[in-house]
């Protein structure tokens, strides 16, 4: 498939038009979407008309947007006006927003075409979408094994050439694991950089939008439209969007980096090998790399799961069988609230929901989530020391290439360390993303992960590109 840019491209030059490039993406979903289950709804009237009206403005000699004519998938946590959005839960079933998220409408002014809704865990809880109420998601490089999630079905859509590009949403890895497993660039941007105003909230503290693409140049064009400030929400940014695309041949000559240890030990072998070659290449590109242990980032994946079952606890408070989607009948409301509640959620979000109930009840407040905060705040500032010493962070971005359908999902510990490495950039509302180097297990592929400070992407654009280069690509 074309990639972004070529698409851009080709439709602004009228060599293509947007249309055509839709058909192409629509034609590609009906070809593999039964097997695969990417999409949970394709909106094929919405993209026409969108699509159309980018090739109008091209006919009027307008200027039809950065993104102009580019097929785009969107994971269903993300609000879209009148048309479905579930969350891969029962519980939203028959729900539409009533308004877009800050992200769609961005990618609707900058001439994207969203195409439709993508699978993913129920509310972004899981590594590898089969928490899904509608089933789950099969990895195109291998249907036996699972896309990694939660953002599975917006990585799936990626890397079965259904679409050149798409967005997921990271809390504690859902972008960069799936995007490890599926052979993509995913970026989980610094807190507060892209606005999460239509993003249905699991952790508010941790939550972040962020791109799914094949080449370092997408990533950077669709997350330079997707960011800047957002008066809609609070946490957002008091800053435009930076300047990204234009960073990405900066190469990483006099760079530092650290290969983080705790970022890479208990590691498959093939994962450690590529890290190793990814150290190498971004040496034999001009950059310093130096080897750090940052014991803190151990602790890591047990804070995360006290913080954000706590928040999701109180965030999923609001599906009461009053105000969306599902109601089952109760004799009172309270019975009501139950009923709605056993039938609308799956295991997996109620175990979060009883596990953030507990940490936050009193009694037990201090000892779980009072002592998890102060883990967080210890993190933040283990990163602060290692940036002080070097500009960018290496590690594995997952223990493992991709895993059978069914190998993890009756033990949640096993899959909870799926996000081993990629938690500690969450909790710290720093910026990290996975690229894809080299290949493991099965010919499947590696993801490393690149980490920096706040705000530092374009910086981890250029390193990443300097490990496609090293690849030929
Ligand atoms: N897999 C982690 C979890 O289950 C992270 C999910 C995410 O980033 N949305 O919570």
């Amino acid at each position: 498939m074309k990639t972004a840019e070529q698409t851009v491209h080709d439709v602004r030059s009228g060599a293509t038009t947007a249309t055509e490039e839709l058909e192409t993406a629509l034609g590609a979903i009906k070809a593999h979407n039964d097997e695969l289950n990417v999409f949970l709804y394709v909106d094929e009237e919405g993209a026409r008309r969108q699509a159309q009206a980018v090739d109008d403005a091209i006919s009027r000699g307008e200027d039809a947007g950065p993104l102009a004519g580019v097929p785009i998938a969107l994971k269903d946590n993300l609000c879209t006006r009148g048309i479905p959005t579930t969350c891969s839960s029962r519980i939203l079933e028959g729900w539409r927003p009533p308004y877009n998220a800050t992200v769609v409408d961005r990618l609707l002014a900058a001439g994207a075409v969203p195409v439709g809704k993508t699978n993913l865990d129920e509310f972004a809880m899981g590594s590898s979408t089969e928490n899904s109420a509608f089933g789950p998601t099969r990895n195109p490089l291998d249907p036996s094994r699972v896309p990694g999630g939660s953002s599975g079905g917006s990585a799936a859509a990626v890397a079965a050439d259904m679409t050149p590009i798409s967005l997921g949403s990271d809390t504690g890895g859902s972008i960069r694991q799936p995007a490890a497993l599926c052979g993509l660039i995913g970026v989980k941007p610094s807190y507060g950089l892209v606005s999460r105003y239509g993003l249905i909230a699991f952790a508010s503290s941790l939550d972040q939008i962020g791109p799914f693409a094949k080449n370092v140049t997408d990533a950077a064009m669709l997350l330079e439209v997707i960011a800047g400030h957002d008066p809609l929400d609070s946490t957002s940014l008091p800053e435009p969007s930076p300047t990204l695309v234009a960073h990405v041949n900066d190469g990483v000559s006099g760079k530092r980096v650290g290969l983080v240890r705790d970022l890479v030990d208990g590691a498959d072998e093939d994962v450690v090998a590529s890290v190793d070659a990814a150290a190498q290449a971004l040496r034999d590109a001009g950059a310093t790399v130096v080897e750090l242990s940052i014991p803190e980032f151990r602790l890591g994946l047990s804070a995360y799961y006290v913080l954000a079952p706590a928040e999701a606890s109180s965030n999923l408070a609001r599906y009461d069988g009053v105000r969306y989607g599902l109601r089952v009948e109760g004799v009172d409301v309270t019975a009501m609230n139950e009923a709605t509640r056993t039938a609308g959620f799956g295991d997996e979000v109620k175990r979060r929901i009883m596990l953030g109930t507990y940490a936050l009840s009193a009694g037990y407040y201090d000892a779980y989530y009072a002592q998890a905060l102060k883990v967080r705040t210890m993190m933040i500032e283990a990163f602060a020391r290692a940036y002080a010493q070097v500009d960018l962070l290496l590690g594995a971005t997952t223990p493992s290439v991709a895993f059978e359908l069914g190998s993890k999902i009756s033990d949640p510990m096993a899959m909870y360390l799926s996000d081993i490495f990629t938690i500690p950039t969450n909790l710290a509302g720093e910026a990290a993303l996975s690229v894809p180097f080299g290949v493991g297990e099965h010919g499947l592929p590696v993801g490393v992960q690149l980490l920096g400070p706040g705000r530092s992407e374009a910086q981890l654009f250029a390193a990443a590109h300097v490990l496609e280069i090293a690849q030929g690509r």
